[in-house]
């Protein structure tokens, strides 16, 4: 069973400042047994920090922070994958296209062929879950306090499967309020430190491990993983 896993973290896939191995290692020192690796709109570390965790038994759940917009508002959205879909080419070629979009022909193609909106040069919120689910993640709405009320009573309706009720920035009220609302809409929720750089102060995310679902939190969680 597992007793501590935080479920948002960036490595230098995208803009943290550990490698992948890195993270894992680190967790291991933080006591953490399951992590999820969630670098923005890049599944490019998941190989290495699956492998080094299981090298050192830290479970590590394959993510991924998709950047998405809807009504204009920056909508981040967390995918855990539930098998190795996110490894195919076709999985890959589409998450390159949605990131670069530089041809008229690649936006055709996302629009037309796949069915995807987009707000300007990101991705609708809408497809962004969508895209997810055909890959077969789980799709968990990224740290709802920094969302405006108004809107969040829109976004949390849209099709997420959870939502990142913990949060390393949250009040306790607003972890109470998200957990509460996760329950009345059947949805999973995480916790997340949105973990950055460690070689250097970090006002703006969590240190690693810093907020972390416990053991029954985690085993809810694993239970929509499969
Ligand atoms: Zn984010
Ligand atoms: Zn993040």
């Amino acid at each position: 069973m597992y007793t501590k896993g935080d479920f948002h973290i960036h490595s230098t896939a995208s803009d943290g400042d550990l490698k992948p191995r890195e993270i894992v290692l680190l967790a291991k020192e933080r006591n953490l047994d399951i992590i999820a690796l969630t670098d923005h709109n890049t599944v490019a570390g998941n190989k290495e920090a699956v492998k080094v965790g299981k090298i050192h038994g830290i479970k590590v759940i394959p993510g991924i922070e998709l950047s998405t917009r809807f009504k204009g508002v920056r909508v981040h959205i967390l995918g855990y994958f539930t098998d190795n879909s996110y490894k195919s080419h076709k999985f890959k070629t589409t998450l390159n296209n949605i990131n670069k979009r530089r041809s008229r022909d690649c936006k055709t193609y996302l629009e037309e062929k796949l069915g995807f909106t987009f707000e300007g040069r990101k991705l609708n919120t809408v497809s962004g879950i969508d895209f997810l689910h055909r890959y077969n993640a789980k799709v968990v709405l990224a740290h709802p306090t920094l969302l405006n009320r108004e809107l969040f009573k829109d976004i949390i309706n849209l099709n997420f499967d959870g939502i990142e009720a913990k949060y390393y920035m949250n009040s306790d009220e607003d972890t109470e309020y998200f957990i509460k609302l996760a329950k009345e809409k059947g949805l999973i929720y995480t916790a997340g430190s949105d973990f950055h750089f460690n070689k250097r102060l970090d006002l703006k995310h969590g240190t690693l491990g810093k907020i972390y679902l416990e053991e029954d939190e985690i085993k809810d969680f694993l239970s929509i993983l499969g």
